[in-house]
């Protein structure tokens, strides 16, 4: 019997988690260090996660902070542009989602948590690791066990992690990672009058650039969230710090420095590196991760936050449902689980990068305005459409037939190899050899 949960983290994931226990009528308390920067990635949203926040009862006030997101586009500096508008999939889905202030986003969970009696503590927690107990393979360290109002006599049944990127219990347990295949490094910033290039309100533009990409969120109706995405090695060519290297690339493509021409930057720039991981453990005697903390598949089309979600929904009903007689082999199915997402996350995103869905889209668009009223490609392109729709906003990323349908439509319509190419997103400057760098500060180059 679980009755008591110590959860150590209050972002979405440990907050989501925390009410959906606390409505079990399981004892929960979340730690957190309360030191939230200005700032936190995460700020578009897919729509999966709307039946989640009306599970939550906070759709109505997430919408109040935020704006309304109805879709996405891709584009690329040689002129070839995929626009997603979300469909709607029945009463659960509705064909929008957010974009949300991250900070006020993380206050609004904590407030719902609070009102449903999850007892928070301001605290840092740290963990032991625990030799001379059977069941247990972590505690709380004095202090934060004392902070929380347990005692070492009789500590929480069960502590969760979901501190994000700092990994408290994998570092700890020294539990290694599956890494990703990229080595980027994201560095953003808001900015007033950087137009968003949008053709649906609020839609997300990604840019494919010279080298890596870039996101642009339309926030409110002046303020743009305005990232870039790069090697690590390829950043270092523009410039040393993170404030250079946006304020460079930016002026190097001209899909951002024609948007961003006027622009006033209104936060600092901040910067996130080696996020693509999934854990090789996911739960052992007495700890079980969440979240960020389990691991974090991309920025590319923004399943992070639905996927901190997600995972408490998933880890509350196979975990902690009353249905649930061992609570290994429940562990065991949440990992299972998440590591389905991730998979079928990371396969999704490959499309973006190696050019496939670029490719894609520019065929979609030859069909659209060429293709004859009996043609099999003009009767096949709603279904690709739908697919497609279901697939980025979370809907049926892990569903076997949109899969298919995108796999076969790639497979049958992409008829020359050279157009992924010349659409992938391109790790170095090196790979576009015929172009050369011309950043404005050219002080700022290596
Ligand atoms: C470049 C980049 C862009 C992204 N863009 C998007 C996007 O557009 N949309 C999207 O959905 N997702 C995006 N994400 C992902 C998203 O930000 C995360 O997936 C999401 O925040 C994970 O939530 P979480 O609750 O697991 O962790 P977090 O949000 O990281 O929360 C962890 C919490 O734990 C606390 N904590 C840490 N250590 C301790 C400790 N020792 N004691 C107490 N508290 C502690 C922290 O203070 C924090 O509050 C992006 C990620 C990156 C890297």
């Amino acid at each position: 019997m679980v009755e008591r949960v110590a959860i150590i983290g209050a972002g979405p994931a440990g907050c989501a988690l925390a009410c959906m226990l606390t409505e079990r009528g399981i004892h929960t308390t979340v730690y957190d260090s309360d030191k939230t920067p200005d700032l936190l990635v995460g700020e578009s949203l897919v729509p999966a996660v709307i039946p989640i926040l009306r599970r939550l009862g906070i759709e109505e006030r997430v919408a109040e902070i935020s704006h309304i997101k109805r879709g996405a586009a891709l584009r690329h500096g040689n002129g070839n542009r995929v626009d997603f508008e979300f469909q709607n999939f029945g009463r659960d889905y509705p064909n929008y989602s957010y974009n949300i202030p991250r900070p006020g986003f993380d206050r609004l969970m904590r407030t719902r948590a609070e009102e449903l009696g999850v007892q928070f503590v301001s605290h840092k927690a740290s963990v032991e690791k625990v030799i001379d107990d059977p069941n247990r393979e972590l505690s709380l360290s004095k202090d934060s066990l004392i902070a929380g109002g347990y005692t070492p006599d009789s500590p929480p049944d069960l502590l969760v992690d979901a501190t994000g990127r700092a990994r408290l219990f994998s570092r700890k347990l020294g539990i290694t990672a599956q890494r990703g295949p990229r080595n980027d490094v994201a560095h953003f910033a808001h900015f007033e009058n950087f137009a968003a290039d949008s053709v649906l309100p609020g839609q997300v533009v990604l840019s494919v650039l010279r080298c890596g990409w870039s996101w642009q969120i339309p926030l409110t109706e002046t303020v743009t969230s305005v990232g870039i995405v790069l090697d690590k090695h390829a950043a270092r060519d523009y410039g040393a710090t993170a404030a250079e290297r946006l304020d460079a690339v930016i002026e190097d493509n001209s899909l951002l420095n024609l948007a961003g021409a006027h622009r006033t930057r209104v936060s600092d720039v901040m910067t996130y590196s080696n996020y693509q991981l999934i854990s090789d453990q996911a739960f052992g005697k007495g700890w079980i991760l969440l979240g960020d903390a389990l691991g974090f598949v991309d920025p590319m089309l923004s399943p992070g936050v639905f996927m901190a979600l997600e995972s408490a929904a998933v880890m509350d009903e196979l975990v902690f449902a009353k249905t649930v007689h061992n609570i290994a082999q429940g562990a065991q199915a949440y990992y299972d689980h998440m590591l389905d997402w991730h998979a079928a996350w990371g396969k999704l995103i490959a499309y973006f990068y190696d050019g496939r869905l670029l490719s894609m889209g520019a065929v979609r668009d030859h069909i659209r305005q060429h293709a004859g009223p009996f043609s099999l490609s003009r009767y096949a392109e709603p279904f690709v459409s739908r697919a497609l729709s279901q697939l980025v906003s979370g809907v049926k990323t892990r569903g076997p037939l949109p899969q298919a349908i995108l796999h076969h439509s790639c497979r049958h319509l992409i008829k020359d190899p050279q157009i992924p190419e010349q659409n992938k997103i391109r790790r170095s400057l090196d790979e576009t050899s015929s172009l050369k760098l011309t950043v404005h500060n050219q002080s700022a180059v290596a």
